[in-house]
């Protein structure tokens, strides 16, 4: 599967906020968004007055990138996402998240297993999880309700998920996944709830891009 291999925090600084794209450096001052907070080129740091005049079209193109952007997915994946979005019953934006936040790499991240999505997506092309009892080394495999995550046998000897499972520290997985840190496995329990959704993401303008 195609991914994005350049600069990382250069998207950020794209999109004119953190999109936490690199897991614990995202929270300490290495993170150029904290000091370097304008967007990246030559005249990057001189175009500070321009968001106030962005047009609808311009609005709408950043939402859609910074879609692209967190979840770590190319244009076209994120467009055939959409048309399956608008495929099922209901707000076309919402279930355009609702896929996205199903994908195996962003479940792992959900449940704590990774720092970031770049990283979920490492482990899980590693082959290092399986899918209801089946290896699973395809991140961008759409989850369903009841789908149980674990680590394979061989990789929980590996130091990162020894690491891992001794942490004192754990994020806390949102109300939708379960997580058994102890045996290192999971499940989706249901599809999330727009407020369980967070990255500060306007799906509407995703929309009205898509439906020009
Ligand atoms: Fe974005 Fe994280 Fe890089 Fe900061 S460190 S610019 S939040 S990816």
């Amino acid at each position: 599967m195609a991914r994005y291999t350049g600069p990382v925090c250069k998207l950020c600084r794209r999109e004119g906020e953190k999109l936490f794209l690199k897991g614990e450096r995202c929270f300490t001052p290495k993170c150029p968004m904290e000091r370097r907070a304008y967007p990246p080129g030559e005249h990057g740091r001189y175009s500070g007055g321009r968001a106030g005049r962005q047009s609808d079209y311009s609005r709408q193109l950043r939402a859609k990138q910074k879609g692209k952007r967190i979840y770590g997915v190319l244009e076209r994946q994120f467009r055939r996402y959409f048309s399956d979005a608008r495929k099922r019953p209901g707000l076309t934006g919402f279930n355009l998240l609702q896929i996205l936040e199903s994908r195996l790499d962003n479940v792992v991240y959900r449940m704590g297993f990774a720092d970031s999505r770049s990283q979920a997506r490492q482990l899980v092309n590693h082959g290092h999880f399986k899918l209801n009892g089946r290896r699973n080394d395809i991140a961008s495999t759409i989850l369903k309700p009841g789908d149980q995550i674990s680590v394979r046998e061989n990789s929980k000897h590996n130091e990162y998920f020894k690491t891992l499972r001794a942490a004192e520290e754990v994020r806390t997985p949102p109300a939708w996944v379960e997580v058994d840190l102890n045996n290192l496995s999971g499940r989706m329990i249901r599809l999330p709830e727009r407020a369980e959704i967070d990255g500060n993401l306007n799906e509407q303008l995703i929309v009205e891009y898509y439906s020009r």
